[in-house]
């Protein structure tokens, strides 16, 4: 499942074969860019924020960015030219070529092209970058604390407050910080914890991909995670609680929590 380390590992992954090469292929398959074609033109770089991926085409005032995220299923892979795909080619829906890789998005949630001048209307939105480079810890702070009716695992996840945890990460951090989810955000005691966690968590995982919270890296599940998708407490051995929270109907997730570690209160 996608997460702000995800992206930026794919981020970093992209730049180091894109960035500063003439595109020679660019192959958008939405029917709205059918006709985008940007070849021949230089790639600046390639970014995240939060778990949004921004590609940057072209010099900033004429240039494009196209911005993609991978919601659930999407995924960026680099071949080598000639290669064959690790997907069906019917699931690409973003075709970049350059002398030396080609770099293919399957399946992404969101895929536009805009111009640069615009990337504010794709990410302006967003709160501190949880693995950015101005990462502000206390703006982030400011606007968690901005919804005191809401329960801290539905602002943990709202990319508006802090962008870059998914799902797993909020279940994660609200149980090293002994937080249940559903704990409106006025009566968490230990919020500045809970964003140092946040940051901690995606630091330590964002070269790996194996992600783990326990520091251990077994299995599929395995050992790597305190409760996220698991049946028992890895501390406690407690049954561990599956439950949905989200902000709205649509926005729902399974949330995994320890009724004893995490007791709500
Ligand atoms: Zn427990």
């Amino acid at each position: 499942m996608p997460e702000g380390d995800n992206v930026w590992r794919i981020a970093r992954q992209l730049d180091a074969v894109l960035a500063g090469k003439v595109l020679i292929r660019c192959d958008v398959r939405v029917p709205k860019y059918a006709t985008v074609d940007l070849s021949g033109l230089i790639v600046e770089n390639v970014a995240s924020r939060g778990k949004h991926l921004l590609i940057r085409i072209g010099d900033p005032e004429n240039g494009s960015i196209i911005h993609s995220h991978l919601k659930m299923e999407g995924t960026w892979h680099v071949y080598g030219r000639g290669e064959r795909w690790r997907r069906p080619t019917h699931k690409a829906r973003c075709v970049l070529e350059v002398d030396s890789a080609v770099v293919v998005g399957f399946e992404l949630g969101i895929l536009e092209v805009l111009s640069r001048r615009n990337e504010d209307d794709a990410v302006g939105y967003l709160g501190p970058d949880v693995l950015g480079p101005g990462w502000d810890e206390a703006e982030a702070l400011r606007r968690l604390r901005s919804h005191p009716e809401e329960p801290v695992g539905v602002a943990l996840l709202d990319q508006r407050n802090l962008a870059g945890l998914g799902n797993i990460y909020r279940c994660e951090v609200c149980f090293l910080a002994r937080v249940n989810p559903f704990t409106p955000m006025a009566d968490v005691p230990n919020l500045e914890r809970i964003v140092t966690l946040s940051k901690a968590l995606l630091e330590a995982n964002k070269d790996r991909s194996n992600r783990s919270t326990t520091g251990t890296a077994v299995g599929r599940h395995g050992d790597r995670f305190w409760v996220y998708g698991r049946n028992r407490c890895l501390r406690c051995r407690t049954a561990v609680v599956k439950d949905m929270l989200g902000a709205n109907e649509l926005a729902l997730r399974d949330v995994y929590y320890c009724p004893n570690c995490q007791p709500l209160v």
